[in-house]
C-alpha cells in the first residue's frame, strides 16, 4: 500500500476522552472511529488488525477441529423465552421490535440460536462430537462502555458451541478449547493467562477465564507467579487426544490464578509469599461447560446406542476479538506508539523515502516494494511529500515490526537502512539483505 492512496487520519493532538493508552493510540493512529458510546467505525488500518486477529483464530479453530458457520446478529425473543433466558438477561439486551410487532434483540451471544440449530439438525450420537463455531458482532448495552474497544457495546467475538453425548466427552471438548486458546493467544504476541472464573449467567461451574496482565485491566486477578513461566510454545497437539489435552490442562490450571470473583484467600495463602502476585488483568477470552442446562430446556436430544433420547452435554467458548485489538496495545507500546507483534501487525514493513522526486531514491523504494511484495509481504510505502521528522513519526505511531529508511546519502554507498521497532535499532545494509532479513 502507498500512504499517498491510503486512509491513515492520524490525529496529532492526544484525544482527552481517552482514557487508557490503547485507547489513545488506536485513535492517533487512526484505527477506530466512535460512532456512538461504544459502537466505533474500524478504520482502515484497525480493521487490518482485526482481519489479521480473527484470521489467526479461524486458523487455530480448524487445526482443533472446529466447524465453522455464521450465526445473525439479529435474533428472536422466542427462543430466549424457551431457555428462560430473556428476562434473565435483563438490560445488557438490546430489545428490538419490528413492523410486525414481533419481539426480536441484538445477540448478545448465542447459545440457544446454536441449540436451535443442532436440534433441527442432528438426532443421533453418530453424528458426535460437534463443535460450531462463528465470528460475529454481538451487542451487549453496557452500563458503562468506555476504554475504546475493550468495553464495547458493539462487539466482535468468536464464539464456539461444543455438543457431545456425555459428561466426559464434553469435558474433553472444553480441555480442546483450552489447548487451542493457548496458542491462539502466543500467536498473537499474548500472554493470556487461564484463571479460574464464576460462571455468572451462562450456569454450570467448570469455567475459565483467559486474562492478559495490565494494569488497565478491569479484573483484580491473584496467582502464583510460576505461572508466567509457562509458555504452550510450538507443541504438536493431538487434538483428539484425551490424554494430550488433559495433560496442557493439568499443566497451565494445577497453579493458583484466580479472578476477584473465585479468589479464596486461605488457598491462595498456601502459595509460597514470596510467588503471591495480585494484579490486574484484562478478561479476553472464556470457555464454558454447562452441561444440559440449554439441551434440556430446549429439547436438544439425540439416541443413545440404548435407543434411548438423551439431552447432549454442551460448552460455550469465546473469544473478545476486538478487544483484544486493544489489550494487544496494552501490552505491547512504548512512549511513541503501538509496537504490533509480527503475528497481528497490519503491515509487514514500512519504507521511508527521504527524499521523494528523487530519482534514485523514488526507484529503490519502488524496487523493495516490488522485492517484498514479491515474497509475500505487505509493505507500507511512505511516499507523500513530508518531513523525514513527520514520516518517523507516524511509522513509530502505527507499530510496524520493521522500517526500511532510503535516501540518496545512503543509496550513493549502495545501502538503505534497516530499523527494528521494538529494539529501536538500526542497521544499514544492502536493499536485498534487509528484504531478506525481514523475511
Ligand atoms: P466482561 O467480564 O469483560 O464483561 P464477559 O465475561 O461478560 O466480559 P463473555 O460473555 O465471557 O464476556 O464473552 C466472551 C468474551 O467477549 C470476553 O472474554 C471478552 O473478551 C469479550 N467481551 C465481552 N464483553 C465485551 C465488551 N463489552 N466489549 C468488548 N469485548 C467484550
Ligand atoms: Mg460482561
Ligand atoms: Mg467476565
Ligand atoms: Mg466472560
Amino acid at each position: 500500500m502507498r500512504l499517498s492512496r491510503y486512509f491513515l487520519p492520524v490525529l496529532k493532538e492526544t484525544p482527552s476522552e481517552a482514557q487508557i493508552v490503547s485507547h489513545r493510540l488506536m485513535l492517533r493512529a487512526g484505527m477506530i472511529k466512535q460512532a456512538s458510546a461504544g459502537i466505533y467505525s474500524w478504520l482502515p488500518l484497525g480493521f487490518k488488525v482485526l482481519r489479521r486477529i480473527e484470521q489467526i483464530v479461524h486458523e487455530e479453530q480448524a487445526r482443533a477441529g472446529h466447524v465453522a458457520m455464521l450465526m445473525p446478529t439479529l435474533q428472536s425473543a422466542d427462543l430466549w423465552r424457551e431457555s428462560g433466558r430473556y428476562d434473565a438477561f435483563g438490560a445488557e439486551m438490546l430489545r428490538i421490535t419490528d413492523r410486525h410487532g414481533r419481539d426480536m434483540l441484538y445477540g448478545p451471544t448465542n447459545e440457544e440460536l446454536i441449540t436451535d440449530i443442532f436440534r433441527a439438525h442432528v438426532g443421533s450420537y453418530k453424528d458426535l462430537p460437534l463443535t460450531l463455531y462463528h465470528v460475529q458482532w454481538k451487542f451487549r448495552d453496557e452500563v458503562r462502555p468506555r476504554f475504546g474497544v475493550m468495553r464495547g457495546r458493539e462487539f466482535l467475538m468468536k464464539d464456539g458451541y461444543n455438543f457431545d453425548l456425555t459428561m466426559e466427552d464434553a469435558l474433553h471438548a472444553y480441555n480442546r478449547h483450552l489447548v487451542s486458546y493457548l496458542r491462539t493467544y502466543e500467536r498473537m504476541g499474548l500472554q493470556a493467562i487461564p484463571m479460574r472464573a464464576d460462571s455468572g449467567a451462562m450456569g454450570g461451574d467448570n469455567t475459565h477465564e483467559f486474562l492478559v496482565l495490565a494494569e488497565t485491566g478491569e479484573s483484580e486477578v491473584f496467582y502464583d507467579s510460576e505461572i508466567t513461566d509457562l509458555k504452550f510454545g510450538d507443541r504438536d497437539i493431538d487434538y483428539d487426544s484425551v490424554e494430550q489435552c488433559q495433560a496442557v490442562l493439568s499443566e497451565f490450571t494445577s497453579r493458583y490464578a484466580r479472578t476477584d470473583e473465585t479468589h479464596d484467600e486461605a488457598e491462595f495463602a498456601k502459595v509460597p509469599e514470596a510467588r503471591r502476585r495480585t494484579a490486574r488483568g484484562i478478561e479476553v477470552g472464556q470457555i464454558f461447560y454447562f452441561g444440559t442446562k440449554y439441551s434440556e430446556a430446549m429439547g436438544a436430544t439425540v439416541v443413545n446406542e440404548k435407543q434411548e433420547q438423551v439431552p447432549v452435554h454442551m460448552g460455550s467458548h469465546g473469544i473478545g476479538v476486538s478487544r483484544l485489538v486493544g489489550a494487544i496495545i496494552e501490552a505491547s507500546h512504548d512512549e511513541k506508539g503501538i509496537i504490533w507483534p509480527e503475528g497481528v501487525t497490519p503491515f509487514h514493513c514500512g519504507i521511508v523515502n527521504l527524499k521523494q522526486g528523487d530519482a534514485e531514491a523514488d526507484a529503490a523504494c519502488e524496487q523493495l516494494y516490488a522485492a517484498l511484495t514479491a515474497r509475500g509481504l505487505e509493505p507500507l510505502y511512505d511516499d507523500r511529500n513530508e518531513r523525514a521528522g513527520g514520516k518517523f513519526a507516524t511509522m513509530d505511531l502505527i507499530g510496524l515490526p520493521w522500517r526500511i529508511t532510503v535516501g540518496p546519502r545512503g543509496l550513493k554507498n549502495g545501502v538503505v537502512e534497516l530499523t527494528g521497532r521494538r529494539s529501536g535499532e538500526s542497521i544499514e545494509m544492502t536493499p536485498e539483505a534487509a528484504v531478506s532479513r525481514i523475511a
